[in-house]
């Protein structure tokens, strides 16, 4: 009981706040990915590498805005820029300057990108790629990869252990073909079939990475889908200008038909953007009368390039196209990673690894009797590589690494930002040494009734 009543004692404050939040949310969060038992922290500030909960305890972050703040919390010239803008003015409800400069930041960064539209999420890019993609090749199926994530919009459900997801159609969701991550399966339905709109992908594997894509799978699909005129969209809204400044198609030398952003694009700020051909983007255009009714892509949105979002992004990507925030948020990664498989070794831990790309890490642990540690089994299927291996020993190890002042992404993940250092790298290593000690030996909780 240790372990839990050491999380209880550290977080009154974050345990009373949860208390009140159960009364005004579905199981308490306002995010799914937030919930935990026996409740989440809530955080008050947080600066650079770090947040400070309401009980004052100080937690190294690696959430970071879900991916969203490659240069850490608040930077300088971000806090500025948005200082700047927030004088003059919210909501222009015009086009305005800074959304022309945004567009040039991304194309700086991705120059194959030849239109864009801004949207005010992920999932509205993704929603509106899959739009453009239907419309602009007249066919209905759109092919996604097992795990991979692009929102939560009807057109891409998440996965779900049904095949149709609770309040979605089964008609929309027979538009989706859900295949594992396997060219061959892949070549085979494109080969059978000739009702194919869109392969979309997350361009690193399912999860950012969880369940890692060598570059080379990107290559084969784009060929693949040149091949066969099926419009290919490259989520990038965790890999765009993290992986490098022209995000996962820079580094794979590939140039997908359609691009998402999100997160890291507006700076840390709400925000996404689509970009990519401009014949297929200018299905959004204008046209006459006829072309308006009849083939016009909708797009609207009220936060669409919104000021404060398109100040964030301008300054964001200001420096993100230097190369030198990933640069180093990678080296911070790649300590980190061998830090804790050494750990993991030292400790004889089997089927257990640490292991990411670029500034992207995962913890796996416990997921196989005999594998070595520090090395990723091979054939881990997907949903243990979902919940990083065991998982009991994944739900204590997340309580662990809180009361030792580490906050990994959903208990298991990393987004490292250019803000971590050294020292804050060292110091996670010996968090996570400590804290693997306590959630191996502490068996007792877990039997968490649910909200
Ligand atoms: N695509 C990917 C690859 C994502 O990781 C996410 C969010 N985690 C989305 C799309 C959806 O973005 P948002 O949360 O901004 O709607």
């Amino acid at each position: 009981m240790a372990l839990e009543s050491r999380y209880r004692e550290l977080h009154p404050r974050s345990a009373a706040l949860y208390e009140r939040a159960l009364t005004h949310f579905p199981s308490g969060v306002t995010h799914d990915g937030r919930y935990m038992q026996p409740f989440p922290i809530a955080v008050e500030r947080a600066a650079g590498a770090y947040k400070w909960d309401v009980d004052g305890n100080r937690l190294i972050d690696y959430w970071q805005g879900h991916g969203a703040l490659l240069l850490g919390h608040g930077h300088p010239a971000i806090v500025a820029a948005v200082q700047r803008q927030v004088e003059r003015g919210t909501h222009l409800g015009s086009n305005h300057p800074l959304e022309i400069e945004w567009a040039k930041a991304i194309k700086r960064c991705a120059p194959w990108i030849e239109q864009v539209r801004f949207t005010a999420s992920g999932t509205e890019a993704t929603l509106l790629a899959l739009r453009l993609a239907r419309a602009w090749t007249g066919k209905p199926l759109v092919i996604r990869f097992a795990g991979h994530f692009h929102g939560w919009h009807d057109l891409i459900a998440p996965d779900a252990p049904d095949a149709t997801p609770p309040g979605i159609l089964s008609q929309v969701r027979e538009q989706l073909l859900v295949l594992p991550a396997s060219l061959e399966r892949l070549d085979a339905v494109l080969q059978a079939r000739d009702d194919v709109a869109a392969v979309v992908l997350e361009p690193s594997g399912a999860s950012y990475g969880t369940q890692p894509l060598p570059d080379a799978f990107l290559r084969e699909v784009r060929a693949m889908t040149q091949a066969r005129d099926v419009v290919l969209i490259c989520d990038e809204v965790v890999t765009g200008f993290r992986v490098a400044p022209g995000g996962a198609q820079e580094r794979a030398g590939v140039v997908a038909d359609l691009t998402t952003f999100a997160k890291i694009v507006a700076g840390g700020l709400p925000g996404g953007a689509i970009g990519g051909r401009a014949d297929i983007m200018g299905r959004i255009a204008f046209g006459d009368e006829a072309w308006n009714r009849e083939r016009k892509i909708i797009h609207q949105g009220t936060f669409n390039a919104n000021p404060l979002s398109a100040a964030a992004g301008v300054a964001m990507l200001e420096i993100a196209w230097t190369g030198d925030p990933q640069r180093h948020a990678a080296a911070m990664a790649r300590r980190l990673i061998e830090g804790c498989n050494a750990v993991l070794r030292r400790r004889e831990l089997p089927g257990s690894a640490v292991y990411g790309d670029a500034s992207i890490v995962h913890w796996l642990l416990g997921a196989h009797e005999s594998s070595p540690p520090g090395e990723l089994p091979p054939d881990v299927p997907l949903p243990v590589l979902k919940r990083g291996g065991d998982a009991r020993l994944m739900a204590r190890f997340r309580l662990a690494m809180i009361n030792y002042g580490v906050d990994l992404m959903r208990g298991k993940s990393a987004f490292v930002s250019a803000a971590h250092t050294p020292a804050d790298i060292d110091a996670t290593i010996a968090a996570f040494d400590a804290a693997l000690g306590e959630a191996i030996s502490d068996e007792s909780c877990m039997d968490w009734p649910r909200p």
